[in-house]
């Protein structure tokens, strides 16, 4: 470890691309805080699962100590797996199958994973802080909070997600375009009396179901948690949380954002009613799922699509993640997204650090590299979004009526 020399970081949000580069910068020694809004890390259940590629393992490989990144390993899904694309029916259309490889392509418990990252900023992670802006001086940036306190930093870091407080100031005229559509997303216990509530033809698969209506669509996948996250924390991580550790089945019910009135969007009751009735012509198996959700784990995600911004304001601050480059979730690519910022940043400013580069440099070349690769993610999501969910009417056609009855039924209707 280095020692610091009056060189500091402030970033806003502790979600996940937040914590990855707090992780990054503690272990190259340099000093640096996080501000979280939520009064506490564990506050909202946050109880789905993602998907992590060779981008997001990568990142954390690369920003993570050995065992905090052998526990997210452990404690995550078996590697590989299938995604199928069916009809309502659950008729399969189409199958991609993920290679299965130590470090391939994996689920992750989102809350078990932002528990990880967590370890060993003891200190460092401030929560209830509300970031409102940033001022600049001759004596450096202050994150400013809605509670009228400052902190004081070299390089400030916009990572507070999609509804980002900073992006107006720090990147004018990238406000995210809305989309047509959203999801109503729950969370199922896995095991019903001992027994798998998912079928073992679909034991490692994630099932896009697509509707004859275009815009509707639903999505489910089981989690099945590796090691025993309490066994797994307290071996690599001892005296850290592990906050949940039962197997699930996530879900989504995708439709038109016009389907969700404003009066339902904050109320999870009534959300998840909407959820029930517009599944009703799905496979019994998905009716299932809707019936035994946990109702406090259900959330509404308007889908967006971040704009790529033309200029960045103010300099030595930027931002990373959801923030940026907020894209519907179709090809899992967003969390995955914001990893990668996070340790291709940390990357930056350590080595600009080392080398004596201008830190306004670091930061103007992560901001390029950034740019390329995360807005071909948002395009090639909200590619994916139009093609399954009925943006064209052929291929939407040939989904949902033609491949469908090429193949056998996975899971019969009993
Ligand atoms: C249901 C669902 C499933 C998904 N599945 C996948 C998947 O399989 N793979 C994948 O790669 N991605 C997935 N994503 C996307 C992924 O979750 C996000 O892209 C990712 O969390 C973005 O990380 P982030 O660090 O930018 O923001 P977040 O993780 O959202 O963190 C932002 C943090 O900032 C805090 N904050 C907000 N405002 C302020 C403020 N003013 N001051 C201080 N703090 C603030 C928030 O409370 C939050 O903690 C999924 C998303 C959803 C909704």
């Amino acid at each position: 470890m280095v020692a610091s020399t009056g060189f500091s970081v402030a970033i806003a949000g502790a979600g996940l691309s937040g914590l990855c580069l707090a992780q990054y910068l503690v272990r190259a020694g340099i000093d640096v805080h996080v501000y979280e809004r939520d009064p506490g890390p564990f506050v909202r259940r946050q109880g789905y699962r993602i998907i992590l590629d060779r981008h997001g393992l990568g990142a954390l490989r690369e920003s993570l100590p050995r065992r905090l990144y052998d526990l997210a390993l452990t404690t995550g899904d078996e590697p590989g797996g299938q995604l199928r694309f069916t009809d309502r029916r659950l008729r399969d259309a189409f199958t991609i199958t993920f290679k299965d490889e130590p470090h391939a392509t994996r689920q992750v418990d989102r809350l078990t994973l932002r528990s990880i990252l967590q370890c060993g900023l003891n200190g460092r992670v401030h929560y209830g802080k509300d970031a409102v802006a940033v001022d600049s001086g001759p004596a450096g940036l202050r994150l400013r909070f809605s509670d009228g306190g400052a902190a004081a930093a070299t390089v400030v870091v916009g990572a507070d997600g999609v509804g980002s407080a900073l992006r107006a100031q720090l990147m004018p005229d990238a406000e995210p375009t809305n989309t047509p559509l959203a999801g109503i997303y729950g969370r199922s216990p896995l095991r019903r009396n001992g027994e798998s509530v998912i079928p073992d033809a679909l034991r490692t698969s994630g099932v896009l179901a697509i509707a004859n209506q275009p815009g509707r669509a639903f999505f489910f996948t089981s989690m099945r948690f590796g090691e025993s996250p309490q066994e797994a924390f307290a071996r690599l991580a001892p005296g850290n949380y592990a906050p949940t550790g039962y197997d699930y089945v996530m879900w989504g019910l995708l439709l038109r954002r016009e389907d969700v009135p404003i009066g339902v969007r904050g109320d999870l009751l009534e959300l998840w009613r909407l959820a029930s009735r517009m599944s009703a012509d799905f496979h019994p198996l998905i009716r299932r799922l809707v019936g035994t959700a946990e109702l406090d784990a259900t959330v509404l995600n308007l889908f967006a699509a971040g704009r790529r911004p033309l200029r960045w304001a103010v300099p030595r601050a930027t931002m990373m993640g959801d923030a940026v480059h907020v894209m519907p979730p179709f090809g899992a690519h967003g969390g995955n997204t914001a990893l990668r910022d996070a340790a291709l940043l940390g990357r930056k400013l350590v080595e600009a650090r080392a080398n004596g580069t201008p830190v306004e440099q670091a930061i103007a070349d992560y901001q390029d590299e950034m740019a390329r690769y995360a807005f071909r993610a948002v395009d090639t999501a909200a590619r994916l979004m139009r093609r399954l969910t009925g943006g064209g009417a052929a291929p939407h056609w040939v989904l949902t009526r033609v491949l469908p009855r090429l193949h056998r039924v996975t899971v019969p209707e009993a």
